[in-house]
């Protein structure tokens, strides 16, 4: 176990690596990791996996399994190839990716075994994998949740910043891959804007990217995280916001915007 930064990062053996996956799209998921740097303070992660140690501090603990390539290795030998969500419930590409690669042998073993892989990050650092992300097989997508770096600041302390995930979607982009933008959580007040829509349909018209779009779902763990970090009057503001007829509004004006920028864009979970 060491500790860089603020982060404990410990190694951990895994019995499966692919699990199924009930996502819209997705067939199977991988997680190389446990536990996600980037530390954004609306990720639903800790909601789903209940985990004590993430409960009260998400960002702090990174579990990198180790064996993942063995356990990879047995199943796909037995499973009927389909597409694998990378990743769920961690960004692969976090910063303790550099160092141990799990992500790319990963990425090796399920391209070389027939199966279609469906990225989605924050970080440039997918770019390094370049090589093998490439063809038919796969597309990538990066979360652009707004363009404004305070807002990424505030809301994603440890990620990487907007422009450089744009600046990585336009890289795939040109090398002819299929991507997306991941529009999401849709925050009210904070970048529900025109400006924000605008300038991300653009980007994804200007990228030949789909955008898939998501308001802020509020969970337990998520929601004590949020007022603990934001305060509680304003936690209290978004939590008001967040009825049918606001959903109704912001999914509309995404819509009309897309249709007058002529960028293509899809509920995430419809
Ligand atoms: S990058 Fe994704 S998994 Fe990581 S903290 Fe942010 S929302 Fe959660």
């Amino acid at each position: 176990m060491s500790q860089e930064s603020k982060v404990t990062y410990s190694k951990v053996r895994c019995t499966s690596a692919l699990s199924k996956s009930s996502l819209p799209g997705l067939d199977y998921t991988v997680n190389p990791y446990v536990g996600c740097e980037h530390a954004c303070i609306y990720c639903y992660v800790p909601d789903v996996l209940k985990r004590r140690e993430f409960k009260d501090q998400w960002g702090g603990e990174v579990y990198a399994k180790e064996n993942i390539h063995e356990a990879l290795t047995r199943q796909v030998r037995r499973l009927k190839p389909g597409i694998v969500g990378f990743s769920t419930v961690t960004d692969a590409y976090q910063p303790y990716e550099k160092k141990l690669c799990l992500a790319r042998r990963t990425i090796e073993t399920l391209l070389a075994n027939r199966f279609k892989i469906s990225f989605q990050t924050k970080s440039s650092l997918i770019l390094r994998d370049q090589d093998l992300i490439k063809g038919d097989n796969v597309e990538v997508g990066f979360t652009i949740t707004s363009l404004d770096k305070d807002f990424s600041r505030k809301f994603e302390p440890m990620a990487p910043l907007p422009e450089v995930r744009v600046q990585g979607l336009e890289t795939f982009s040109e090398r002819r891959v299929k991507t997306y933008i991941f529009y999401g959580p849709i925050i009210p007040d904070y970048n529900d804007d025109d400006r924000t829509i605008e300038n991300i349909l653009n980007i994804a018209k200007r990228t030949h990217s789909r955008v898939l779009y998501d308001v802020l779902r509020l969970k337990p763990i998520l929601s004590k995280r949020l007022q603990e970090k934001m305060g509680i009057e304003d936690y209290i503001k978004i939590k008001e916001s967040l009825h049918r007829e606001y959903v109704e509004g912001v999914y509309s004006k995404i819509l009309r915007t897309s249709k007058q920028v002529g960028a293509s864009v899809e509920p995430a979970f419809p």
